[in-house]
């Protein structure tokens, strides 16, 4: 590297130490030493080097900067920033100096292959003090921003994987505690020096241009300004563009939504399946398709924050009904949500200075939509769609200067001109007609050389590095007058030029090149009336995702046939008749078979479920939890009807989730798990416990499992239920006063069991461990040798040890045995294949007979 270019990069790279530095060099990207082994290894280019065999050799690779996208993608989804320094030419001296552009980082990145268009991309900013937890996100990409705080480390922690940034900043003092920082590891961490809180208060100030940060709530609360402003000043320090499209902060209590812990969100697989490689089993998947990238966004949204307040959700669920129920105003509503683009990412783009006049064009045919949705919300039922026709103002003035400003397809490249109609401005009229003349005279100046020369085909060709020239094919070269210059030597042609077409290219250029100047700032003029709108453009585009989220409810409603749902805020019963769950449902090929749940506050409150391996426990406990859920969003049910009041919280203790790999057994992880549950729980929240105290021995088990019924029912009181192989606890559950005994019931035959999954009152005593096991494919012998064992064990009553707690029921007085039948036993023997039309007929006169 020549002297000052390397002064350059090291200067560069000594400021972005942490960042792979894409460095100019012309018409390329290059990356040197360590960037360059490390970026040829993750983007697979290859290595070579420069200076090479000199004692300043050093590796390098790279690639041209027209396709730097991909590549600059996939550095960042690895986890790595990257640091772009552009080349810049003084226009006085010509000298070519370099400077950061941007810094892209994984949590800041707004290349569209980083952006998923249905989920938000946040980077965020923790903050502690003594056991407070602040933490303040940004989405970049929309402008979203919100902070919050926390008075325990768990719900700081249940709250920012629901958020799940791409980014964490940690200030230096935080990072040093390995432990904490162990907790955020699922997401990227950088470290940050933290500002001193009137530096930060400032930073918040001046970018909001306000007097004081009690507009945000936050004057007080040290934690979320310093976090809050470590956010801006990251987004400032790595974007170095405009970012007035972050509009407000808003401050937020998790106080006003029902609480998802983070073992909750994976257990009833609202976003995530359990089994990663089944990725349609989620409760987002049955969802319908938004027609908006900003209404898919906030389904998302509302089905982590399901509410607590019954007027809300139900404002909510009186939208959902008028969409389910009007078709014509659904009609309506799909016709112009679905040519609404996504407003709030392309005006962050706009607005930081990485959009194009394409963007503006979808803002001029989004604008024409607003009245059309204005009209549809004022001409609605429902108080809350009512309300949203104020949230489309008339952008008129803005509206027609874009229609008359823009082509119809604008071009992407925002330097090259073919932005503007002609007419639009007098100037560029008058560029535009300069080049045009010349067009002509391009013409004519062809044919006069054609008939001078007499080549035929002679033809006029441009190229970015000769420009225009006179292209002669090879059997013609020949004819060439000598005063043509050659400029270029192609396989089969040359091409020429003359001193008329040099000076004619000279002027024609200058026209084109200033016109396209003119453009680009027309352009920019443009764009800072549509930035000035910020605010108001961000208050419909919130509209027209919270109106497309709802509509996604009532869409997905008719399409599960599910139903309305009666919310009612301090209703203490809750009643679910004929309850589907809507994932098993969606994925089950045969007709799924619905079940009431009944609980009386003052009679019902835990249900304990039994029944065999496979009947259908986990699905019931899981749907209940799911109806809740999906009610306080405001959605409608899969159950013919629900009725129920407001839970706090729901709890979920799950099938064994082992964390081997953390160090920690299933039984431990267990009783984690539902200590949490035990400590946290309220009268109001919903348990649902799949299995309790199995990872250890049996009589640790079940007092364990014992105990923990009693303290959920005697001292929680919240709603529960509770599946167990544990039948000793049925008596149990019969001494409680709110306690009810449930089964999934099952049936008997010559083959095996037979699952008719009910839920039927009182308890079942056997779980057909043996007969499960069969069907799963276990060896004959082994079944045959478990069925001895446990007929010797069961006379020899070694199964009644434990009676401390209760004797197990015989089970020949639950189980339903279906006997095989005599016409079953005739069907048995025969073959079909083998059977003659004669014989067959026979067969069936003879089954008569038997019936
Ligand atoms: P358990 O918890 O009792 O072992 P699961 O709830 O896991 O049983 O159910 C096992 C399988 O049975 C489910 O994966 C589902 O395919 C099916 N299933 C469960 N409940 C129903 C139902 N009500 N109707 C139809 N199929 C069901």
């Amino acid at each position: 590297m020549s002297t000052p270019v390397q002064r350059q990069y090291k200067e560069l790279k000594s400021k972005n130490p942490d960042a792979v530095l894409f460095f100019q060099l012309g018409d390329f990207y290059e990356m040197f030493q360590e960037d360059a082994v490390l970026a040829s290894r993750i983007l697979g280019i290859t290595l070579t080097a420069r200076h090479r065999g000199t004692e300043n050799e050093m590796p390098m690779c790279g690639f041209p900067i027209h396709s730097h996208a991909a590549y600059l993608e996939k550095l960042v989804k690895s986890g790595y920033k990257v640091a772009i320094a552009d080349q810049i030419e003084d226009p006085e001296t010509k000298r070519i100096d370099r400077k950061i552009a941007r810094v892209v980082t994984p949590g800041t990145s707004m290349e569209s292959g980083n952006l998923l268009p249905e989920k938000n991309a946040f980077l965020a900013a923790v903050a502690r003090e003594k056991n407070i937890f602040g933490v303040a996100y940004s989405d970049l990409s929309t402008g979203d921003f919100r902070t919050a705080f926390f008075e325990t480390e768990k719900a700081f922690l249940d709250e920012i994987i629901k958020i799940s940034p791409q980014e964490i900043l940690i200030p230096a003092e935080l990072f040093s505690d390995e432990t904490f920082c162990e907790k955020l590891s699922f997401s990227h961490l950088t470290i940050r020096k933290k500002n001193s809180i009137q530096k930060s208060s400032d930073t918040l100030k001046s970018h909001f241009g306000v007097h004081n940060l009690t507009v945000f709530g936050i004057e007080k609360l040290k934690i979320l300004i310093e976090s809050a402003a470590m956010v801006l000043d990251y987004l400032e320090e790595t974007q170095k563009t405009n970012l007035s499209h972050i509009t407000k902060l808003i401050r937020y209590s998790t106080d006003e939504i029902m609480k998802l812990d983070a073992q909750t969100m994976r257990h009833l697989e609202i976003f995530q399946p359990i089994r990663l490689e089944e990725s349609s089993s989620t409760l987002l998947s049955v969802f319908v398709r938004s027609f908006t990238a900003m209404g898919a966004r906030r389904v998302r949204q509302h089905l982590s924050n399901p509410l607590m307040n019954a007027k809300r959700i139900n404002e909510r669920l009186e939208v959902v009904d008028e969409l389910f129920q009007n078709i014509d105003l659904a009609n309506k509503l799909t016709d112009t949500l679905k040519g609404c683009p996504d407003l709030e990412r392309i005006l962050a783009r706009l607005v930081t200075n990485r959009g194009n006049a394409r963007d503006l064009a979808f803002f001029r045919n989004s604008f024409a939509l607003f009245p059309i949705l204005k009209e549809i919300c004022k001409n609605a039922d429902s108080q809350k769609l009512q309300e949203y026709s104020n949230a489309f103002a008339e952008f008129k003035t803005l509206h027609q200067i874009l229609e008359s400003a823009l082509v119809e397809n604008p071009p992407l490249e925002i330097t090259q001109g073919g932005i503007f109609k002609d007419g639009f401005d007098p100037e560029l009229d008058e560029l535009r007609a300069l080049t045009n003349e010349s067009d002509n005279w391009l013409d004519n100046f062809l044919s006069g050389k054609k008939a001078e020369s007499g080549i035929t085909n002679l033809k006029v060709k441009y190229s970015k590095n000769f420009g225009f020239c006179l292209e002669v094919s090879a059997g013609q070269k020949d004819k060439v007058p000598e005063i043509w210059i050659r400029r270029q030597t192609l396989v089969n042609a040359e091409r020429f030029t003359t001193p008329e077409l040099a000076e004619y290219e000279e002027k024609a250029m200058a026209a084109q090149t200033r016109a396209f100047e003119l453009e680009h700032r027309l352009f920019h003029e443009l764009l800072k009336q549509v930035c000035q709108q910020v605010e108001k453009i961000q208050f419909s585009a919130h509209a027209i995702a919270d109106i497309d989220a709802l509509f996604t409810f009532a869409r997905t409603a008719i399409k599960w046939r599910w139903n309305y749902p009666e919310v009612i805020q301090d209703f203490e019963d809750l009643t679910i008749e004929e309850a589907r769950h809507p994932v098993v449902e969606m994925l089950s090929d045969k007709n799924f078979i619905a079940n009431d749940l009944n609980m009386a506050a003052n009679n019902s409150r835990l249900h304990l479920i039994t029944g065999p391996n496979m009947a259908g426990k986990s699905t019931y406990l899981r749907q209940n939890a799911l109806i809740i859920l999906l009610a306080q969003c405001g959605s409608f049910v899969p159950a013919k009807s629900a009725k129920l009041g407001i839970f706090d919280r729901i709890f979920t203790r799950v099938g064994a989730s082992d964390n081997l790999a953390g160090g920690q057994s299933t039984y431990f992880v267990e009783m984690m798990e539902t200590s949490t549950i035990l400590n946290a729980a309220t009268e109001r929240s919903f348990i649902i416990l799949d299995e309790i105290g199995r990872g250890t021995s049996t009589f640790d088990g079940i007092s364990i499992a014992w105990a923990i019924t009693e303290f959920i029912h005697n001292k929680i009181k919240a709603k529960t239920l509770f599946a167990t192989h544990y039948h000793e606890l049925i008596d149990l559950v019969d001494e409680l006063s709110h306690g009810e005994n449930y089964h999934v019931s099952v049936a008997q035959n010559k083959n095996g069991i037979v699952f008719l999954r009910n839920i039927l009152p009182g308890g079942i005593s056997d779980s057909f461990g043996v007969e499960v096991a069969s069907s799963a494919g276990l060896p004959r012998e082994v079944i045959q040798n478990a069925r001895e064992v446990l007929q010797r064990l069961e006379s020899e009553n070694l199964l009644d040890k434990p009676n401390l707690f209760s004797v197990p029921r015989a089970r020949e007085k639950i189980i339903e045995v279906e006997k095989e039948s005599e016409v079953e036993k005739v069907l048995v023997k025969i073959n079909p294949n083998e059977l003659s039309p004669k014989e067959a007929l026979d067969l069936i006169f003879e089954m008569k007979k038997i019936i």
